[in-house]
């Protein structure tokens, strides 16, 4: 392992910070006032803000380096800490064009779409043009174990006929988006992981109903939610099919891991924030007589976030380099292990600076609730904790018994 990051990393790490100090943190609170008065419209300054991100040299920067023509090409590693620092600011990451579903999204259609899927979605998608969704989660099964999964794909002719009802489908709310990823059975006979394919799905496509959009703990996380789609007798052509049916397994698999990276890093970067504010608030407020900073339990909860930040992050480097250097599949223990560590750690860390804050914690004036619902929430999506922690106990057995 080798955690040195390369002079291209450092330069991009420095830009980016002055990018955040100098035009995203002076909007932080505009945009959260303006997403809960204005739901499903977009900030008013999202796209001039996405243009200076890119003149400057800070777009896509999560596509990695095989697709050099449209991304400065950095590997995991080159991009793990360009993502803990757009962590900071929760919607950050979308002046970047670096949010998901889209990197996941994009990652699938640079790996696996065909010339004219990539033509009609990809490059719109790159060119922060449009958004997107990917559609898994379904209410009526357990979908944390996908083979569940019961949207129906069908060939009919040239068209293929989808039927299903998906929730928790984010993005779905967002007004540009206009395509989704959708992940169905074509095959309900055969072997258990090749009955599913992804299909391409255009948000306006005839059938397709947005039934509501969901709340995360009261919030609707505008302009992109999170929303319950039913898809009844949606045709689409057959073109639509990514990389061919009964293979939507095999690209569920490589989309996964690269953006448990960001997912971890972006936790990562929450909870360093949430730490600074906790140490700057316990250094200026008294009680008892005494500065907070002073109470030895405070102490101790500063101490114990530290360590486990630079844990998580120390972890998830490690996740990242093994991408790189042997790939997906032999990284996928240390992806694991980053996706149970990681949300919970933000989750601690933001609790104690919460708790440190006292009223002030809770209430809208601090990005720590929303840092703790995120955390919150990514214990669940993408795999919940006991499914990795399933997983991985399972191989660690096999392997070392
Ligand atoms: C904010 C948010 C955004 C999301 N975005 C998307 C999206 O864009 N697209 C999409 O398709 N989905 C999305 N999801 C859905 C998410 O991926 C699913 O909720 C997740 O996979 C779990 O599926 P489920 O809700 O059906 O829970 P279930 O599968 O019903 O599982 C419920 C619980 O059972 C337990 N459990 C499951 N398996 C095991 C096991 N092996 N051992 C022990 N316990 C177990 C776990 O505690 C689990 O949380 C999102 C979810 C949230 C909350």
């Amino acid at each position: 392992m080798n955690f040195e990051y390369s002079d291209r990393s450092l330069a991009l790490q420095e830009k980016l910070r002055a990018f955040m100090e100098r035009e995203v943190l002076p909007e932080e609170r505009a945009y959260e006032e303006f997403t809960k008065e204005n739901l499903w419209q977009v900030y008013p300054k999202m796209e001039a803000l996405k243009e200076r991100a890119r003149a400057a040299g800070l777009w896509n920067l999560f596509l990695p380096k095989n697709y050099n023509e449209f991304s400065p090409g950095l590997t995991n590693l080159e991009y793990a800490p360009l993502a803990e620092i757009m962590g900071r600011v929760l919607w950050s990451s979308e002046v970047f064009n670096c949010s998901a579903p889209d990197t996941g999204n994009m990652e699938v259609l640079a790996k696996y779409g065909s010339p004219e899927q990539q033509e009609a979605y990809l490059h719109p998608l790159l060119k922060g043009k449009i958004r997107s969704a990917f559609l898994m989660t379904e209410p009526a099964v357990a979908s944390s174990d996908a083979t569940n999964i019961e949207a129906s794909i069908v060939l009919e002719g040239d068209e293929y006929v989808i039927n299903g009802r998906k929730w928790w489908s984010s993005g779905v709310m967002h007004p540009n988006c206009s395509v989704y990823i959708l992940m169905g059975k074509t095959d309900k006979t055969a072997a258990r992981h090749i009955q599913q394919s992804m299909v391409l799905v255009p948000a306006n496509t005839p059938g397709v109903k947005v039934l509501r959009p969901l709340e995360v703990y009261g919030m609707v996380d505008s302009p992109h939610g999170h929303a319950e789609v039913l898809l009844k007798n949606v045709r689409v052509p057959k073109e639509n099919m990514i990389l061919g049916a009964g293979r939507g397994f095999e690209i569920a698999q490589g989309r996964l891991g690269p953006g448990r990276i960001h997912h971890c890093m972006r936790l990562i970067g929450a909870a360093q924030r949430s730490l600074e504010l906790m140490c700057t608030r316990v250094a200026t407020r008294e009680a008892f007589g005494r500065p907070l900073k002073d109470f030895s339990s405070i102490r101790q909860d500063i101490a114990k976030s530290k360590c486990e930040i630079d844990q998580a992050r120390l972890l998830t480097l490690a996740a990242a380099d093994k991408i790189d250097r042997h790939g997906i599949k032999e990284a996928k223990e240390l992806i694991s292990m980053i996706k149970i560590v990681c949300p919970q750690m933000c989750c601690n860390v933001v609790d104690r600076a919460i708790q440190a804050h006292g009223g002030l914690g809770v209430s809208q004036d601090t990005p720590l609730a929303g840092f703790w619902v995120y955390g919150r929430t990514v214990r669940i999506a993408d795999g919940p904790d006991e499914v990795h922690m399933h997983q991985l106990g399972r191989n660690l057995v096999r392997k070392i018994s």
